[in-house]
């Protein structure tokens, strides 16, 4: 078993905790970070009896001191972060005409302020490591990942959700900056830009053959993607098989962006 250690943030349901079993099983600690006490809980009876491999940390991400909190917890329990997964996230509709403000601020508090300030907490977390280590041109034997959960939408637009369209390519921007920003740390920064997948989030079509009828017709792959096809891409990035790859976005989506 690895000593590394993951922090996935929404990790309590849907793709974020289809990362955090992914990761589990590839041998690595988790920790979970989610609003949602008792999802959380559940989500970590599922996965382990062992607290030493698995932790469950309440946090908001949009709120600064239950982010500082967040990493005070994982360091208390760990010592180490390796790889941060920003995946927390959440889509409320409405357009330019019928937006209202408070929605289009709680989405970018949320999807984008949210990613920005796990970010800052964890990179200065990893910083304190690096200036530590004695000899600094061996930074490369422990890389340190960020992946960003993104979406299509970072390149193609939805006009009825206009704030969680800005958010995510506001994402993809933060993804580059970041990356090359940290690059010469050994930090890689990389964003992934799911399709349809199977969550909550997708849970207005379940019961919508109309719906679902869109979603085929404009997938090539004809389906909807499950979160591990997601979670496994996130393992990808993470791993050494990625390590000459830093700024990019990686697009699970069914050959969805191929149509444009
Ligand atoms: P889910 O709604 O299933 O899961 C999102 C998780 O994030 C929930 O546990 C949710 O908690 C948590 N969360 C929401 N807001 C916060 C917050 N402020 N602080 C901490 N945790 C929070 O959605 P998905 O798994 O589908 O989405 C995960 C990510 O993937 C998102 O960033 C989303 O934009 C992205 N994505 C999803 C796609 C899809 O088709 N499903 C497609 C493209 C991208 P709670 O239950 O309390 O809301």
């Amino acid at each position: 078993m690895s000593e590394k250690v993951v922090l996935v943030t929404g990790g309590a349901r849907g793709i974020g905790f289809a990362c955090v079993r992914r990761f589990y099983e590839d041998g690595y600690r988790v920790v979970i970070a989610d609003r949602e006490d008792t999802e959380g809980a559940r989500a970590l009876d599922d996965i382990v009896a062992d607290p030493s491999r698995a932790i469950y940390v309440h946090c908001d991400v949009s709120d600064k001191l239950e982010v500082h909190n967040l990493i005070a917890e994982t360091v208390s329990a760990f010592g180490r972060i390796d790889v941060l997964i920003n995946n927390a996230g959440i889509a409320l509709p409405g357009g330019i005409l019928d937006l209202s403000e408070e929605d289009f601020d709680r989405v970018l508090a949320v999807n984008l302020r949210g990613a920005f300030l796990v970010s800052k907490a964890v990179t200065r977390f990893m910083f304190d490591e690096i200036e530590n280590r004695e000899d600094r041109s061996r930074l490369t034997e422990r890389p340190y990942s960020i992946i960003n959960m993104s979406s299509i939408n970072e390149e193609v637009a939805i006009p009825d959700y206009l704030a969680y369209t800005v958010s995510k390519g506001g994402m993809r921007q933060m993804t580059r900056a970041m990356a090359l920003e940290l690059a010469p740390y050994g930090i890689r920064v990389n964003a992934i830009g799911p399709g349809s997948i199977k969550t909550n989030m997708l849970a207005g079509v379940a019961g919508d053959k109309e719906a679902q009828d869109k979603i085929y017709a404009r997938t090539p792959l004809g389906r909807i993607g499950q979160p591990d096809e997601v979670a496994g891409v996130a393992a990808f990035l993470a791993s050494e098989d990625a390590s000459y790859i830093t700024g990019q976005t990686i697009y699970p989506d069914g050959g969805r962006l191929a149509l444009n």
